[in-house]
């Protein structure tokens, strides 16, 4: 790979910007000359008042912005490898989209500064190097850095290694924050458009864990048809299973769950009644496990990680039972036995799950052998 350096002004580099309200991204600079987020990049994700004011402000303290690295398209074209977070807040503010603090500590648009100030930011140089180099030479590479401080999350590395016709369909999709189904994504997927969380999700879901390799296979697909049926297909059936609104619901392996319980019919008036059963009961401590418990016909209370017994409790049982298992005393081979504390393990006398309590009046101390052989909470 071939790297040149060269020196641009902001009035150079956001000469014809434009930004994409609706697809959160800066597009071009230098007259047109430079794509500012090439289909690999990363979804502009500076916009939080926050890191893209830190911008402005350090070109008007003089600090330097740090390295740009563009792609060699042409002789006259060039895409931004990496300052694409930089450039757009830079775009985005002589655009007068977001104000800054000035001198005075007073929120200015660009256009309501001082004209000094507004001359000092246009004239302010930018380091660029520019590569030439192979397509994949130039991805490995794009795959090394960290842009600014925040580092390429694994499915935006994805994006950049698989990039093409699929990917930019797919994330015109899932990775755009103006796409009115996120509200209904987010009781069950976790995460935020910008980072590629339900992109992330939907891929995980129709490649059953394999994305790298369902992405690679269809690299060059115009649609995204089969992912978005799939992903509608699991959230539908979920929310159809369920009624929404638990926060424990967000972000359970509803891929799975449905790949294991889709054949079943449920009633989903029933089914509700007992998710609200166990939201009051005290002794469910996983409350995400609920839902597949009861998908599950309600046999599997492991899911749930029943309250225990405490010491205390254990111990008093312990001394009332003279160190002898009840079970044992039932044989005539093993009565009289007696075990030491740490060889014994509490067991509900009447199972959780047929409503027993996890109090001491259903506390029972059972030698290990005959706990593990008695099973269920
Ligand atoms: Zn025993």
């Amino acid at each position: 790979m071939n790297t040149t350096l060269k020196t641009y002004t902001i009035r150079e580099i956001v000469d014809g910007f434009i930004y994409n309200e609706l697809e959160g991204k800066g597009l071009f600079g230098l007259s047109g000359k430079l794509l500012i987020q090439p289909e690999y990049q990363r979804n502009y994700i500076y916009a939080d008042g926050r890191r893209d004011a830190a911008v402005i402000e350090s070109i008007l303290k003089g600090y330097p912005l740090g390295l740009l690295y563009f792609n060699n398209v042409d002789a006259t074209h060039f895409e931004v490898l990496d300052g694409q977070q930089r450039i757009t807040s830079i775009g985005r503010f002589t655009t007068r989209k977001f104000a800054c603090k000035d001198r005075n500590g007073r929120e200015q648009v660009f256009t309501s500064l001082p004209a000094d100030m507004q001359t000092k930011i246009m004239d302010s140089k930018l380091l660029v190097y520019h590569c030439e180099g192979e397509e994949s030479e130039i991805k490995d590479w794009f795959k090394t850095i960290n842009i600014a401080g925040v580092p390429l999350n694994g499915q935006e590395l994805l994006n950049a290694i698989y990039s093409g016709p699929f990917v930019t369909a797919a994330k015109a999709e899932f990775s755009n924050s103006q796409n009115a189904n996120i509200r209904t994504w987010g009781f069950y997927v976790k995460g935020t458009a910008l980072r590629q969380d339900f992109l992330a999700t939907a891929l995980d879901w129709v490649s059953k864990g394999n994305v790298a390799g369902y992405m690679s296979a269809h690299r060059t697909d115009n649609n995204i048809t089969e992912m978005k049926t799939y992903f509608d297909t699991v959230i539908n059936w979920a929310s159809g299973t369920f009624d929404d609104g638990e926060k424990e619901m967000c972000g359970l392996e509803w891929g799975r769950l449905y790949e294991t319980y889709h054949g079943q019919s449920y009633d989903h008036y029933k089914i509700s009644a007992a998710v609200q059963k166990l939201y009051a009961d005290p002794y469910v401590k996983n409350r995400r496990g609920i839902f597949e418990y009861v998908l599950g016909g309600e046999t599997d209370t492991k899911l749930l990680e029943i309250r225990i017994f405490d010491e205390v409790t254990k111990q008093a049982v312990y001394k009332q039972q003279n160190g002898l298992c009840p079970l044992c005393e039932l044989d005539p081979k093993s009565k009289g036995k007696a075990y030491k504390l740490t060889d014994m393990d509490a067991d509900h006398v009447t199972a959780w799950s047929k409503g027993g309590v996890t109090a001491i009046a259903n506390c029972q101390m059972l030698c290990k052998s005959h706990n593990r052989a008695k099973g269920n909470a």
